[in-house]
């Protein structure tokens, strides 16, 4: 039966899952479509800063 050679202590293993902790970040959320969007981005919506800049992204209808 195998048998590790070195057990991973409690010390290590709570290192390992430092990022357990970590919370996700780089989302805001669109107050046009209360959709999330990555910040200083224009939203998929085409808002940004609160006024439309670009067409909003339609599915696969729009040809460009
Ligand atoms: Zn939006």
């Amino acid at each position: 039966m195998a048998v590790p050679k070195k057990k991973v202590s409690p010390g290590r293993k709570k290192q390992r899952r430092q990022f357990y902790a970590l919370k996700p970040e780089g989302h805001v959320v669109c107050p046009n479509c209360l959709d999330t969007r990555r910040p200083h981005r224009v939203c998929v919506c085409g808002f940004y800063d609160g006024r439309q800049v670009t067409q909003p992204k339609t599915q696969s209808t729009e040809t460009a």
